[in-house]
């Protein structure tokens, strides 16, 4: 509950009380461009494949947790779409196409990594421990790579610092760290603002 709350204030929970983060992006003069589960088109469409030993169900409601800049067309599952990568990467699903995204079986697998992408193309991994909110966050990772953004960067990145409000760059200091699931939730927000912002 307290979880939702917080997606919630943070504009991202996609619910019957969406409408709050849709008016906020109307302020910025952004119009419908976030929401597009309002039944606009100008989300970014993602082909998406689920390996059938994962839990479907769980991915379906983590890909909740993904602003609505992404939308999803789930395909069937074809392990000729994919290619496995060696190396470290042993084991590791990419799909072959651009804007597709393989949510593949990281415990079967045995793979090292949980995410990565190749230009416009998504492997994630799902292990079987996480919650939705760590697939989704993990989803959503991985796509704001696909646009070029500094995913990486919680901890670095200095234009996301002087993005937050100043009142709370003392609790930033004090308790971020790069697995920390609220710095996430903040941080890939503001990507996908300044994503919102190129034109
Ligand atoms: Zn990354």
């Amino acid at each position: 509950m307290i979880l939702k709350m917080l997606l919630r204030l943070l504009g991202i929970y996609k619910d019957a009380d969406r409408a709050t983060s849709d008016q906020t992006c109307a302020a910025r003069g952004m119009g419908n461009v976030v929401g597009n589960d309002l039944g606009n088109d100008l989300g970014k469409l993602m082909r998406i494949y689920i390996e059938p030993t994962v839990d479907r169900d769980k991915v379906l409601r983590a890909l909740r947790i993904v602003p609505g800049f992404w939308k999803f067309a789930v395909r069937e599952w074809d392990e000729l779409k994919f290619e496995e990568l060696g190396g470290e990467w042993k084991g590791f699903i990419l799909p072959l196409g651009d804007n597709e995204i393989a949510i593949f079986d990281g415990a079967i697998r045995k793979v090292k990594y949980a995410g990565g992408t190749a230009g416009r193309r998504v492997g994630v991994a799902v292990f079987g421990w996480e919650n939705e909110l760590m697939l989704g966050l993990r989803i959503w990772h991985e796509l704001l790579h696909t646009e070029g953004l500094d995913a990486d960067g919680l901890l670095t990145n200095k234009s996301f610092t002087r993005w937050l409000p100043e009142r709370i760059h003392g609790f930033f200091k004090e308790s971020v760290s790069e697995h920390s699931w609220f710095w996430q939730i903040a941080y890939y927000t503001y990507l996908t603002d300044v994503r919102l912002m190129r034109k």
